[in-house]
């Protein structure tokens, strides 16, 4: 941006007397001498515009950004047309004082309110009531008063304007774009709800993922420690509970990511299914659908975590006490007895292709992961960030089954494996990863395959039996 443009800026003028250029950056007003007022502050302070506060100890208030005047909230509301409120809902009434001072003029209303649906109405409609003559504008509480003082750092660039008046609204995003941030335009103030709620949400999306993994991981611990522990103790009289930190933690986290990553692609072959039922893309999917389709990305990226720590418990196997000490009792056994066991071709052609295929679907894993990240999906186009999550995806999920039925080549149908007459763990965590399979294989059929891609382009199976009617 060249000199000249830095220096001229856009001033609202009282009631709406439209935008006016001036030479310098105007001054502004900030009520409020608190956390958000003082880093809002200093920020437009460092953008060179002239800060002024407005305070109701002026003499008193403390520490203030090198540079800002401090006055009366009756002086500082006459100085500027833009006053940043950076007080909180419950002392708007002292702003209800100064309806005189402050007609004609943009609010910038930054406040958001410890919990959701506090209030009747959003705090910026009710600043508009109480102020009619002034034009109120939502906008930079969905930054935080730590993060102004940061700086523009990718995390908090982006600042959310809504309001009735266009005029002020370009006003204030004039300000913003001036200190470095990045303006999304939300229209009028209806939005402001909706923009107060955004700073309270928490992860809303990584919830349902979470909760699953939570689900999952807890099951399959309970389930194994039964199974082998447990098991071993009641039906052998052998304590393996030291087999709890490793061995089992490394049964539960391959069995959660194969799981989870099914349950990425299930949703998928059943919306192809529930449209090929209804003959139409247009009808919406059931809520529950919906909700799960929208975290796939999330239920992804925490079945790589789970396939990452895999990859960590399988790695240290050759260190662990109890391995060594196996190895070596057994070597030791075997010169003592004087033996030597045979090398087993079937043996070896299972072990290399059950670790070499883990190792490929782990590669695609991470492949999977890193094309979701938005720096790399935003420079992929829509064909290739579906090839990849579509295709490969399937691939992955493919090879990780394959692994885990190698892992369990010699158990299926061995008796011993079903202790107490319950399935071994692995033979469980292939159930949905197999299902989804068979299902997308249907789906891979021509005859389906055709009627599914024709009713994503648009065909309807009611519109065309009219049709067919109408003709006969
Ligand atoms: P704060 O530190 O408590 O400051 C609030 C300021 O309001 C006080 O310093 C005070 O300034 C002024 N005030 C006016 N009448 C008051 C009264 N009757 N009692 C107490 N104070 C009164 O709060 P803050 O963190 O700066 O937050 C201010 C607003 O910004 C809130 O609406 C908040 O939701 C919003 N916000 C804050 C952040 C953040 O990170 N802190 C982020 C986004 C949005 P004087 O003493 O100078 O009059």
């Amino acid at each position: 941006m060249s000199k000249e443009m830095n220096s001229v800026n856009i001033s609202l003028h009282p009631m709406g007397g439209g935008p006016k250029i001036a030479s310098e950056l105007e001054p502004l007003c900030i009520f409020g001498t608190g956390d958000m007022g003082r880093s809002l502050g200093q920020r437009l302070l460092q953008t060179g515009y002239k800060v002024m506060y407005g305070s109701r100890r002026p003499l008193s208030c403390g520490p203030l950004p090198p540079g800002a005047q401090v006055m009366s909230y009756v002086d500082a509301a006459q100085l500027a047309n833009v006053v940043f409120v950076c007080i909180h809902r419950e002392h708007y009434d002292l702003i209800e004082t100064l309806m005189s001072q402050l007609k004609g003029k943009v609010l910038v209303d930054v406040s958001n309110n410890p919990e959701k649906k506090m209030y009747p109405e959003a705090n910026a409609v009710y600043l508009q009531k109480l102020l009619p003559d002034s034009h109120v504008v939502k906008a930079f509480n969905t930054l935080s008063a730590w993060g102004l003082q940061n700086g523009p750092a990718d995390a908090c660039r982006q600042v959310y304007v809504c309001g009735k008046s266009a005029e002020a609204k370009q006003a204030v995003a004039e300000v913003a774009t001036k200190m470095g941030l990045t303006v999304l335009d939300r229209g009028s103030l209806s939005a402001a709800q909706e923009l107060e709620d955004f700073p309270l949400q928490l992860f809303p999306e990584w919830r349902l993922p979470l909760q699953i993994a939570a689900s999952l991981t807890a099951f399959f611990f309970f389930y194994v420690l039964i199974r082998d522990v447990v098991y071993a103790y009641v039906d052998e009289g052998k304590d393996i509970s030291f087999r709890i930190m490793v061995s089992l933690a490394n049964k539960v986290f391959p069995i959660v990511s194969l799981i989870m990553l099914a349950l990425c692609y299930l949703p998928g072959v059943i919306a192809a299914f529930l449209q090929l039922y209804r003959g139409t893309k247009y009808r919406r999917f059931p809520d529950w659908l919906d909700r799960w389709m929208l975290c796939r990305k999330q239920l992804g990226l925490l079945a790589l975590a789970f396939a990452f720590l895999h990859v960590l418990y399988t790695l240290i196997i050759p260190i662990r006490y109890y391995v060594r000490f196996r190895i070596s009792d057994y070597t030791i056994t075997q010169v003592k007895e004087n033996q030597t066991a045979k090398f087993d071709t079937t043996l070896a052609w299972g072990s290399d292709a059950y670790l070499s295929i883990g190792i490929l679907g782990f590669g695609f894993y991470v492949l999977l992961g890193i094309t979701s990240l938005p720096s790399v999906s935003n420079a992929l186009s829509w064909r290739e960030f579906s090839f990849v999550q579509s295709k490969l995806g399937y691939l992955t999920l493919l090879l990780c089954t394959i692994h885990t039925l190698l892992y369990g080549r010699n158990m299926f149908l061995r008796p011993s494996s079903y202790k107490w007459y319950t399935p071994p763990a692995f033979l469980l965590s292939l159930v949905v990863p197999l299902v989804v399979l068979v299902l997308k294989l249907l789906l891979l059929l021509p005859c389906l395959d055709q009627r599914v891609t024709r009713i994503r382009r648009g065909w309807e199976r009611t519109k065309c039996q009219e049709e067919k009617t109408l003709l006969t």
